[in-house]
This record gives C-alpha cells, sequence and structure tokens, in this order.
C-alpha cells in the first residue's frame, strides 16, 4: 500500500451536492503526496462511476465500501460481499462503524466475520472502534477498546499492512465536537499497546481518528494526536475541504 498515512472519506448515504462527476473534478488541484493516501467510500452504486471519472483524470484516489457481508454469496438481500466490492475497484472496506453496530445491530462478533471476509477477498478492512460518550465518562475507554479489539481480530488472517484501525470516539462522529490533540494521543497509545500485546509488530498498522475532522482542525490534529491520518464523513463530501485535509495529513505531524 503507498504510504502509511491515509485519509478516507466516508460518504455515508450521501452524493456530493454538485454530483460524482463535479467532485472528482474539483480534487485535481491536490498536492499530492507519496507517503498519503486517499480513499474515498461513496454509496456502493457510486464506486463504478467515481472510479471511471479518477482514472479519466488520472487522479490516485482509492476506493473503499462503507460495509461488506461476513458471507460470500448466497440468498442474502441486500448485502455486497467483499469480494464484488474488490470487482468493482474496491481496495478497502469499512468495517465496525459506529452507525453499522447503532442502527443495524452488529456486534464485535460481527464485525470479526466481515474483517475476515474482507481479509479473504484480498481488501483492506479498515476496522472502527470507539467509546460512547457513557464509556468515556466512566473512565472505562481503554478496556472497551480492548475488548472490541480482541473479540473482532480473533482469527484474522493477519499480512503485511492489509489491516487498517480508525479510532472514532461515538460522541464525536457527525456532532461537531472532535476529540481533543491530547485525547486523541493519549487513546491512540493505549490502542498501541493493546494491538502489540495482540501480536508483535500490530501496534506499527496505521491508526486513524474519526469524529468531526475539518479543513479547520485537521492540521492541528495533525500535529497533536499522533496518528496516521483521519477518517472523515460530513467533510468528505465537500472536494474542498477534502483537499485541505489530505494536504493537512500529508504535510504531516
Ligand atoms: C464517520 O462517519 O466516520 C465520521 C467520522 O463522521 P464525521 O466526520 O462527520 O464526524
Amino acid at each position: 500500500m503507498a504510504g502509511n498515512r491515509h485519509v478516507i472519506g466516508n460518504w455515508k448515504m450521501n452524493v456530493p451536492e454538485d454530483g460524482v462527476e463535479n467532485f472528482v473534478r474539483d480534487l485535481r488541484t491536490v498536492r499530492w503526496s507519496d507517503g498519503c493516501r486517499l480513499t474515498i467510500a461513496p454509496p456502493f452504486p457510486f464506486i463504478a462511476e467515481a472510479r471511471q471519472r479518477t482514472s479519466e483524470l488520472r487522479l490516485p484516489i482509492g476506493f473503499a465500501g462503507q460495509n461488506c457481508s461476513h458471507e460470500t454469496s448466497g440468498a442474502y438481500t441486500g448485502e455486497v460481499s467483499a469480494s464484488m466490492l474488490a470487482l468493482v475497484g474496491g481496495a478497502m472496506v469499512i468495517v465496525g462503524h459506529s452507525e453499522r453496530r447503532t442502527l443495524y445491530g452488529e456486534d464485535d462478533a460481527v464485525v470479526g466475520s466481515k474483517l475476515r471476509a474482507a481479509a479473504e477477498a484480498g481488501l483492506v478492512p479498515v476496522l472502527c472502534i470507539g467509546e460512547s460518550e457513557k464509556v468515556r465518562e466512566s473512565d472505562r475507554v481503554a478496556g472497551f477498546l480492548e475488548q472490541q479489539l480482541v473479540v473482532a481480530l480473533d482469527g484474522f488472517p493477519f499480512a503485511e499492512w492489509n489491516l487498517i484501525v480508525a479510532y472514532e470516539p461515538v460522541w464525536a462522529i457527525g456532532t461537531g465536537r472532535n476529540a481533543s490533540g491530547d485525547l486523541i494521543a493519549e487513546t491512540a497509545g493505549w490502542i498501541r499497546r493493546i494491538l502489540a500485546a495482540l501480536r508483535p509488530g500490530l501496534d506499527e498498522l496505521p491508526l486513524l481518528y474519526g469524529g468531526s475532522v475539518t479543513d479547520s482542525n485537521a492540521r492541528e490534529l495533525m500535529k497533536e494526536a499522533e496518528v496516521d491520518g483521519f477518517l472523515v464523513g460530513g467533510a468528505s463530501l465537500e472536494p474542498q475541504k477534502l483537499k485541505a485535509i489530505y494536504e493537512a495529513c500529508a504535510s504531516g505531524r
């Protein structure tokens, strides 16, 4: 995978206001860096178009799914398998986003089965973990994150760089209340220790932060938060904001 830093834009169930073609065209002015990869996760039906526009303009943008099935094929109405996602040009897939956990009841075991399905199809899963406000206030954050990681990564077929972890505190997602750089740095330290205890070297995996990242806080967060990039929701639908976040990430800590 090119570079160890990542910005991943999660469009959720939205498309950019000016359409996919204009969105991609607006990214022509990005100052690309070899050390930082930009990936966009459109809703499934828009991946092919976004990919085509991107390759017409020769922009180094990768694509991800926002979810995948834990099964490979069969009678699972409404589901999309990881290998199907790979066929339409997906290189990554977001797994365990808090909206999937809360709205669709995905627990850590389900998240784990999706991670394995993604890896088996050759996709890099982006495992989202993060505590609710209640857990944050109760001071049980490290134990909570440990549980999410240990259960979800049980049986994961680790190979070089085939997993990205995104720390996304639920209380910061879509609220305009990003976690502070200090809080993210402290939590990122816990996550890296948990990962290293699970398997030596896992603390080297790219670790991203997500939760109300914008063009106005990305530079400061990149300096303070000790992470390797961002998972971005709302701001990823606006090309100028996404460009600024990418450039902040690429120019680094
Ligand atoms: C997300 O949905 O993963 C996310 C981080 O959203 P937002 O950037 O809008 O908080």
